[in-house]
Parts: structure tokens; sequence; C-alpha cells
């Protein structure tokens, strides 16, 4: 019986056969084959269609996006993804992020999901777990209109992996709920034992941007005494962590006013006074340059922009962007002052960020001496095979003169 179902089913998916060119990467995991890619296709072929795709001698089964510029994603060699396939990758996925569950860091949010690299290529799900209530909710984010083929199979594993009290899909178009019940308005999660709020339906990307939960922990160790300034500071997550760490002052900005309401929250959830320190609605380019005018100093500078650049064709701008906020963030910092600046842009290399720093350092008539770096947490992997995985760069840097 099985031995049948593995002959017959490859006869019934659609043959599609990409450039030779693409062996190498194809070989070493890459799961993405852009459209310019494809050699030979069957006409009409619609989103969400299994295909078996052929490069050179290399095969592999892949879903099919009939408008996006990545045709196909890849779901690995030997067999055809099913339910049970999808419910494995789950599974290990969640087992791969144990020790981020380990009651001593005191966290309840982590990545679950992180598309390519946990073998579910586009396929994003963060955890929640509501230290509040006591419940657990997954959000889902599926990155091509293809991946709606697996959507249901992906909620049947997330729901016999772990108690779940619902799972929410967030999109462009806002939030729709999968399977449960919907959070509150407002959950409450620990991170390295800090508390934060947040709105899961309505906040950005899935309500927390998790991926720079040990950098906020790094900066917290480098707080005490100083002045800090965090720029894009989103919810507050870097200032919340610089207070506990002892800084004589945090002041937030972003331009978001919903985000500043909760970062002044986020304080108080934690014993902080929120009137203490500062919080700004403002757009971060301009306050520097404000702030630069006025010989308005800091110990310590946050920089998290959002991404920059979502296509090659928009690198150069993006870096010139980085350059300026870098370079305006550098002429704010005291002696002895030390930057913390992230990039989340993918196309951005770590390599191309310091020289960015470099750049940026020179155009403050200053240089920059790097004393830490580092990129994403263990829920954020990256397949070897599968660079554009690294996204996220993590640099702290002191001015020395020039
Ligand atoms: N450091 C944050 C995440 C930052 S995400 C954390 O640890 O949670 C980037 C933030 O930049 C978003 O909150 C967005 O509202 C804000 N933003 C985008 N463009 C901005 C601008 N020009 N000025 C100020 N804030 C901006």
């Amino acid at each position: 019986m099985p031995k049948r179902t593995r002959s017959s089913k490859p006869a019934r998916t659609p043959h599609v056969v990409v450039s030779p060119r693409l062996k190498e990467s194809l070989r070493l995991g890459h799961p993405w084959v852009y459209r310019d890619a494809i050699e030979r296709a069957p006409a009409g072929l619609s989103s969400g269609t299994w295909v078996r795709v052929q490069c050179a001698n290399l095969q592999f089964f892949g879903l099919w996006d009939a408008d996006s510029p990545i045709a196909i994603r890849l779901f690995g060699s030997r067999t055809r993804p099913n339910p049970a396939w999808v419910a494995e990758r789950v599974a290990a996925a969640w087992e791969l992020r144990a020790r981020l569950r380990d009651p001593a860091r005191e966290t309840s949010a982590f990545r679950w999901l992180y598309g390519e690299s946990d073998g579910l290529p586009g396929v994003v799900a963060d955890y929640y777990r509501d230290e509040a209530g006591g419940h657990a909710w997954a959000v889902l984010r599926l990155y091509a209109p293809s991946l709606e083929r697996i959507k249901p199979w992906v909620v049947d594993a997330l729901t016999a992996t772990a108690p779940l009290a619902g799972i929410i899909q967030r999109d462009q178009a806002g939030a729709s709920l999968l399977a449960g019940a919907l959070p509150p308005d407002e959950i409450i999660i620990r991170e390295h034992g800090l508390r934060f709020a947040v709105d899961l339906l309505r906040g950005q990307k899935t309500g927390f941007f998790l991926d720079q939960r040990e950098n906020r922990h790094t900066l917290e160790a480098w707080s005490g005494g100083r002045r800090v300034l965090n720029l894009f500071s989103y919810t507050g997550g870097f200032s919340v962590y610089a207070a506990r760490g002892g800084a004589r002052q945090v002041t937030s900005v972003d331009s978001a006013p919903a985000a500043m309401e909760t970062a002044r929250r986020n304080f108080a959830l934690n014993g902080y006074n929120p009137d203490d320190h500062e919080f700004v609605v403002a757009d971060c380019f301009d306050l520097l340059a404000r702030y630069h005018g006025e010989g308005r100093r800091f110990d310590l500078i946050v920089v998290d922009p959002p991404s920059f650049a979502h296509a090659k064709a928009q690198l150069g701008a993006a870096l010139k962007a980085y350059r300026r906020i870098n370079g305006l963030a550098i002429k704010c910092l005291a002696p002895g002052g030390v930057l913390a600046s992230s990039s989340c842009t993918s196309q951005v290399s770590p390599t191309a960020f310091r020289r960015m720093l470099a750049e940026a350092a020179v155009d403050a008539k200053r240089r920059l001496l790097i004393l830490h770096e580092a990129g994403q947490p263990l829920d954020h992997p990256v397949q070897a095979g599968f660079p554009e995985g690294r996204y996220l760069k993590f640099v702290m840097a002191r001015w020395t003169a020039d």
C-alpha cells in the first residue's frame, strides 16, 4: 500500500523544469525558485498547486505561486508533503526551542516556526503565552498565497503540539481567527523576567519584535548610570531593559502614538515610573537633527529602524538611510558614549552593515570601535544554504576621535 501511494503520486504531480544554473543553490538547501528560472511548466497552473521540480538531476516537491516573484517554494525532495510531514516539522521546531521554555529564562514568547529555517518556506508562527490569564496563542503569517494549501495542516499541527487557546492569522488586512478563541486586547508576556503588554490582533508584525530578545538583554548590561536614547522604540522593548539595567534616564522615540502609550504602560508593568522617563512621538531623523542642533547628548543610543529595503534594487537607498540615521546618532553621543545599532534588512550583509557604520562615523568626524556583534536568537535559526534567513544585525560600538 505505501509503495503504491509513493509511485502513483508523483505521476499526478505537474512537472516543472528549472534552469540548471540553480543547481548549486538548490543542492545546498536553498528553497526558492524565482520565476525567471522556470524553463518549462504546464500552462495555467494555479497558486497552491504541488509541483515536481526538476533541476538538472535533482528533484524536489514545491508549491507553485502564479503571481509572486518566487514562483516555487521547495518542501523537500523525498515525498510530497502531507499533513503528517508538516506535523513532523512543527513538532521538531517546538523541540528545537525547548531551551527557551526553560523556566529559568522567564520567557513566554518566541518564534515557533521560522519559515525556510524550519523546513516550511514562507510560514511564520509566533508563540505567546499570556502570563496574566495563563493561556497561549499562536500567531501565523503566510508570505505567499500558495501557502493557503497547507494552512489547515499547519493549524492542526500547532494544535496537536502544544496547548493553545487559539490560533490567529495576521496579514495586511488585519487579523482572523483560525482556531479556538480570540485573545484579549492585551496579553502580558514575559521576556527574561520583564513584562510586556502585547496586542496580538493590532500590534506590529505579530505583536512584538521577538528577534531582538537577546540583544535587548545585552543592552541591559550596558545601561548602568547612562542616559539612554532608544530610537524606533516601538513599545519600549530596549527601554525597559535599560531601566532594569540602571539607566539614569531613558528617552523612547517612535512615530506610532499607540506604541508610545504601550511603552509607558510597559515601564509601569515592571515597576518603573514612566514619569521619570521621556516618551516622544516623532520622526527619529527629524528629532535627532534637532537634538544635535540643541547640543543634547546621550551615553547610549539604540538605533533599530524598520527594514529600509524589500528588494535588491532598494539596497542603495537603504544604506544611505542607515548611514544618515547612524551618523546623526554618533554625533549625539557624549564622550565615551556607545551606539547600539541594528538592521533587519536581509539585503544588507553584516559586512556591508559594518562598512556603513564606518562611513557614518566619518560623516560625524569620528571613528567607531566595535565592542560586540550579534544576530538572531535560537528561535530564528539560519539554514547554512539559505543566507537570506540571516537578516538581523546588531552592533555595539564606542566612538573614538578620528
Ligand atoms: N526596537 C523595537 C522594534 C522596532 S520596530 C523593539 O525592540 O521592540 C521599528 C519601529 O520604528 C516601529 O515601531 C515603527 O513605528 C517605527 N518607525 C518607523 N519609521 C519611523 C520614523 N521615521 N521615526 C520614528 N519611528 C519610526
